[in-house]
């Protein structure tokens, strides 16, 4: 069946195009990716969503943006995109061996966690290496962990496991933060958390049956280096857009980024709209993705609307 629009992804930028396009009776279908809400649900409380004075937790508001778009016929599949051909209308969009075709295809496939890039922290990944504090502090009870970063999620991800660990390391590579004042003094004053300054990894040491044992500091400002002790790291290095599938046609920046066009979210190719973390290194917020979300579903309907042979 050919359809108006197919949304892919599922975070706050994608549920909030469905939501609109619904409303906009253009039926969309929504590919949720391999992890259906985006990053909010693997954080806990939201804090910052207007509308919730006293906070929610972050699955349940990206059950509470499903629920609104289904109710207006958004159909939302837990399904994994494996192929795009934008070349020629309507487009085409493959799960797996499955084809669906659409007249305008909007991309919230978002962004995804950066990692270090060390052997040992693939090997370590869930046995005592995680990208998600959120999902995995409750396993570091009255043990020690280390957070690696300087920005807002490592300030985040060090302040919440402070709720379980008896102590955080911060492990930084530069002598400043870059993080916000606010969540800079909220760590600080954790009388759990200290600073490892001008520091990096360089390796993990563990074993898959028994956990991260300490990682191989080296000084970024001298040649000197040292075994810290641990039971967990944590990283909090920033993340990467989930663009592998656009590589070949869509403009992206340097650091992969989709481009859209000025005050829209009009990519290189009609009919094809990007919106939330895919496009946006600057803000990344929830609410930003949700509001450049019904910006590409405006964008979706005006075209169609104006494409009608
Ligand atoms: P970020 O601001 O890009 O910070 C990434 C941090 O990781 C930087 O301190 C960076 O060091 C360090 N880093 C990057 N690559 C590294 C590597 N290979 N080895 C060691 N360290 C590395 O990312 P983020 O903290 O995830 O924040 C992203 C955006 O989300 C920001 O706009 C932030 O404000 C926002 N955010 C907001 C909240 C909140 O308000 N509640 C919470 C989380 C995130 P350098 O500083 O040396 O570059």
């Amino acid at each position: 069946m050919n359809r108006k629009v197919i949304i892919i992804g599922s975070g706050p930028a994608g549920l909030t195009a469905a939501l609109y396009t619904a409303r906009a009776n253009l039926k969309p279908l929504v590919f949720e990716g391999s992890q259906p809400g985006g990053q909010l649900t693997i954080t806990t409380d939201v804090e910052n969503f207007p509308g919730f004075p006293d906070g929610i937790m972050g699955p349940k508001l990206m059950d509470l943006f499903r629920k609104q778009a289904e109710r207006f016929g958004a159909e939302c599949y837990f399904e994994h995109v494996t192929r795009i051909d934008f070349s020629k209308k309507p487009y085409r969009v493959w799960v797996a061996d499955k084809e669906y075709q659409s007249e305008s295809i909007i991309i919230a496939t978002g962004a995804t966690a950066k990692m270090l890039g060390l052997e040992s922290e693939k090997e370590l990944m869930g046995f005592g290496v995680s990208a998600c504090a959120t999902c995995d502090g409750f396993f570091f009870k009255e043990k020690k962990v280390l957070v690696v970063g300087g920005g807002d999620s490592a300030m985040e991800e060090a302040n919440y496991l402070t709720k379980f660990a008896s102590e955080v390391v911060i492990v930084h590579r530069r002598d400043e933060f870059r993080a916000s004042k606010i969540m800079i003094d909220r760590a600080m004053s954790n009388p759990k958390i200290r600073v490892l300054w001008n520091s990096s990894i360089q390796e993990i040491f563990g074993s898959q049956e028994k956990g991260v044992r300490s990682v191989m500091i080296k000084k970024t400002d001298s040649d000197e280096k040292f075994e810290e002790k641990c039971d967990g790291v944590f990283m909090a290095i920033g993340h990467k857009p989930n663009t592998e599938l656009f590589s070949k046609t869509l403009e992206m920046d340097d650091s992969g980024y989709l481009i859209t066009k000025k005050d829209s979210t009009l990519t290189n190719i009609e009919g094809v709209f990007a919106c939330g973390d895919v496009q946006d290194h600057v803000y990344r917020q929830a609410i930003t993705a949700a509001g450049s979300g019904c910006m590409s579903a405006i964008d979706a309907e005006r075209y169609l609307e104006n494409s009608v042979e």
